[in-house]
Formats: structure tokens, C-alpha cells, sequence
């Protein structure tokens, strides 16, 4: 893409509104624009790294087994009302009637109308287990929402169902959603913690939430420190499931709301983690909450009819966004991991009009694009300063700077934007290195 092509605009004072790094930077680099409280436009370098984000999250959901669906965005009243949920959702349920007067909501969730769409279909243990999953905007009327995406009204989920017929079943396709959510954030360049969650009054047994660790975050985290070195999972077979879950699980982590103070003070003290935390995730195994009182039943191997056993399973995709800059930037800008960039390198043209350096710009993007590396160019006219500037801010990992000196030596500069390491390479080169650094590893 070249800049002078493109829709970014910048910001050049941090609106007094934002009080968190991710709120300032995605403002401040033309990721969102706010429309009302709580809802943005997610203009086109913001919604570029949504789309990445949503696609490692759906990669992940499909190699656990859960199989992709979109269910709509309007709801009708009818289910939430067999659940009782309908009344004990409350204020943050946006309630809408339609010109007969019908009730109809904006979906917060999805446990109420895919209990019945499985009822409708599914009656024996023959075709159990399914986990079905969709990514869909939900709306809450938040009461305070702020930090720009991290807390919306409108925002963007991962909701994954699962359905099987008794609860050692259901404990299996619980522990895929773990393990999927471990490598999920891992590829996000995100260490995300698993923290025992209050499963909630009814029904619930087992329920994680996984934050990852930030200042700004709202949660209060204790948690034992070896969580923080474990590496991801990769691809784990159905019989290791429950010794990789058990692995992150035996170690005490949890939020306020659980903490323990005397089980927290058994890690030895070094070993002893106070932060705060973002949860971008949540897993929850709740068995008949709602297939009981909405007739979900299946017939199992005994003959034995009872209601289907159930999980649901959020990440925040939206909020991922603004969670991964809080987690990855410096004080003049993003700092992007390579698996969710926007673009894979900025190249900037310092002398624009100069036909030398015209020529080796345009030769590098040609190359680069050939490559799928999907490189920025900027080639606008602007002074050196500000080109500089802009690059950082927007937090591409690689720059490859372009001006009249350093052509008089046959070569251009590279500069890694995470550690700010500076080459000068030949045209040649930086293109190989920038390509290799993309394809040796994630
Ligand atoms: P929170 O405690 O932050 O309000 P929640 O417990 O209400 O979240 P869940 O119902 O578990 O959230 O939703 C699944 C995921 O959706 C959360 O882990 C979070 O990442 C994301 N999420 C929830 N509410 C919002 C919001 N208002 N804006 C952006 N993302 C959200
Ligand atoms: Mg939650």
C-alpha cells in the first residue's frame, strides 16, 4: 500500500479522553474513531489488525475440533425468557421492538438461542460431542465504558459452545478450549495466565478466566510467578489434555474477587506475583444451566434421556486489540508482533522526487509485495522528521529508510522497531533479511 494512497489519519495531540497507552496510540494512529460512547468505526490500519487477530483466534478454534458458525446479531426475547435470563440480565442488555411490537435485543451473549437452535436438531449421544464457535459484534450498555475498545459497548467475541453428554465429556472439551486459548495467545505475542474464575451461582463447576498482565488493567491478579515462563502448548493429543491443563492449573492464580490470602501465602515468597491484569478471555463449564430449563435433551448410550451438558467460551477479539498494544509499546508508539502487523515493513522515501531514490523505493515494494510481505510505502512528501515519527507510531516491526546518502554507498537502512537495531544493507540484502524474518519462525 502507499501511503499517499491510503486512508490514515494521524493525530497529532493525545485526546484528553484517553488515559491508557492503547486508547492514546490507536486514536492517535488513525486505528478507531469513536462514534458514540462506547462505539467505534475501526478505520482501515485498525481493522486490519482486527481481521488478523479474529483469524489466529478462528485457526486455533478449528484445530481444537470447534466447528465455525455466524449466528445473528438480533436476538428475539422469546429464548432469554425461557432461561429467566430475560429479566436477570438487566440495564447493560440493550432491549429494541421491532413495528409489531415483538421484544428483540441486541445479543450480549449466545448461550439462550444456541441451546435452542441444538434442541431443534440434536436429540442423541450419537451425535455428541459438537463445540460450534461464531465471532459476532455484541452489544452491553456498559455503565463506565472507557479505555477506548477495552471496554465498548459494541465489541467483537469468540463465542464457542460445547455440547456433550455427560460431564467426564464435557470436562475434555473444556480442556481443548484451554489448551486452543494457551496457543491462541501465544501466537497474539501475548503470555496470558489462566486464573481460577467464580464459575457463578448455578450449575457451574469449573470455569478460568486468562488475563494478561498490564498496569492499566482492571483486574488485580496473585498468582504464583513460574505460570509467567510456561511456554505454549503446541498441538496436544486428547489423552495429554488433562495433564497439560493440570500443569497450568496446580499452580494458584486468581483474581480478587477469588483470592485466598492464606493459600497465596504457601508460594514461596519470591515466587509471589501481585500485578494487574486484562482478561482477555473466558471459559466456563456450567452442565444443564440451560438445557434444563430449555429441554435441551439427549438420549444417551443407556437409554437415559437428560439434558445436554454444556460449555461456553469468550475471548475478547476487540478488546485484543488494545490489549496487545498495552502489552507491546514504547513512549512514541505501537510496537506490533509480526503475526498481527498491519503492514510487515514501512519503507520511507526521504527524498521524494529524487529519481535514484524513486527508483530503489519502488523497486523495494514491487519485491517486497512479490513476497507477501504487504509492505507500506511512504512516499509522500513530507519532511524526514515526521516520516520518522509517524513510522514509529504506527509500530510497523521493520523500516527500511531510503535517501540519497546512503544510496551514494550502494546501500539503504534497516531498523528493527522493537530494539531499535539499525543496519545498512544492500537493496538485496534488506530485502532477504526482511523476508526471512518473516518466514524462520512465527
Ligand atoms: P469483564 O469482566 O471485563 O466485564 P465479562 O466477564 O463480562 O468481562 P465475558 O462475558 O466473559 O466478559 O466475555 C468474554 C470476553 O469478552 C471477555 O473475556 C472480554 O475479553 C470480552 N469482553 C467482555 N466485555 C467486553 C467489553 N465491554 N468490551 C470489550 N470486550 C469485552
Ligand atoms: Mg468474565
Amino acid at each position: 500500500m502507499r501511503l499517499s494512497r491510503y486512508f490514515l489519519p494521524l493525530l497529532k495531540e493525545t485526546p484528553s479522553e484517553a488515559t491508557i497507552a492503547s486508547h492514546r496510540y490507536m486514536l492517535r494512529a488513525g486505528m478507531v474513531k469513536q462514534d458514540s460512547a462506547g462505539i467505534y468505526i475501526w478505520l482501515p490500519l485498525g481493522f486490519k489488525v482486527l481481521k488478523k487477530i479474529e483469524n489466529i483466534v478462528r485457526e486455533e478454534q478449528n484445530k481444537s475440533g470447534a466447528v465455525e458458525i455466524l449466528m445473528p446479531t438480533i436476538q428475539s426475547a422469546g429464548h432469554w425468557k425461557e432461561t429467566g435470563r430475560y429479566d436477570a440480565y438487566g440495564p447493560e442488555m440493550l432491549r429494541i421492538k421491532d413495528r409489531s411490537n415483538r421484544e428483540l435485543l441486541y445479543g450480549p451473549t449466545n448461550e439462550d438461542m444456541i441451546t435452542d437452535m441444538f434442541r431443534t436438531y440434536v436429540k442423541s449421544y450419537k451425535d455428541l460431542p459438537q463445540s460450534l464457535y461464531h465471532i459476532q459484534w455484541k452489544f452491553r450498555d456498559e455503565r463506565r465504558p472507557r479505555f477506548g475498545v477495552m471496554r465498548g459497548r459494541e465489541f467483537l467475541m469468540k463465542d464457542a459452545y460445547s455440547f456433550d453428554v455427560d460431564l467426564e465429556s464435557a470436562r475434555l472439551s473444556y480442556n481443548k478450549q484451554f489448551v486452543a486459548y494457551l496457543n491462541t495467545f501465544d501466537r497474539l505475542g501475548l503470555q496470558a495466565v489462566p486464573l481460577r474464575a467464580d464459575a457463578g451461582p448455578i450449575g457451574g463447576d469449573l470455569s478460568h478466566e486468562f488475563l494478561i498482565l498490564a498496569e492499566t488493567g482492571e483486574s488485580k491478579v496473585y498468582c504464583h510467578s513460574d505460570l509467567l515462563d510456561m511456554k505454549a502448548p503446541g498441538y496436544v493429543s486428547e489423552k495429554d489434555l488433562q495433564k497439560v491443563v493440570d500443569s497450568r492449573t496446580s499452580f494458584y492464580a486468581r483474581s480478587d474477587e477469588m483470592h485466598d490470602q492464606t493459600k497465596f501465602e504457601k508460594i514461596p515468597e519470591n515466587k509471589r506475583l501481585v500485578a494487574r491484569g486484562i482478561e482477555v478471555g473466558h471459559i466456563f463449564q456450567f452442565g444443564d444451566k440451560y438445557s434444563k430449563p430449555m429441554n435441551a435433551n439427549v438420549q444417551g448410550a443407556d437409554g437415559k434421556v437428560n439434558p445436554v451438558m454444556m460449555g461456553s467460551y469468550g475471548v475478547g477479539v476487540s478488546r485484543l486489540v488494545g490489549g496487545i498494544i498495552e502489552a507491546s509499546h514504547d513512549e512514541v508508539g505501537i510496537i506490533w508482533p509480526k503475526s498481527v502487523t498491519p503492514f510487515g515493513v514501512g519503507i520511507i522515501n526521504l527524498k521524494v522526487g529524487n529519481d535514484e531514490v524513486d527508483k530503489v523505493c519502488e523497486d523495494l515494494y514491487e519485491k517486497l509485495k512479490n513476497s507477501n510481505i504487504d509492505p507500506l510505502y511512504d512516499d509522500k512528501n513530507d519532511r524526514g522528521g515526521q516520516k520518522f515519527a509517524r513510522m514509529d507510531l504506527i509500530g510497523l516491526p521493520y523500516q527500511i529508510i531510503v535517501g540519497p546518502r546512503g544510496l551514494g554507498e550502494g546501500v539503504v537502512e534497516v531498523k528493527v522497531r522493537l530494539s531499535g537495531k539499525k543496519m545498512n544493507l544492500t537493496l538485496e540484502e534488506a530485502v532477504n533479511f526482511i523476508v526471512n524474518e518473516y518466514t524462520s519462525e512465527t
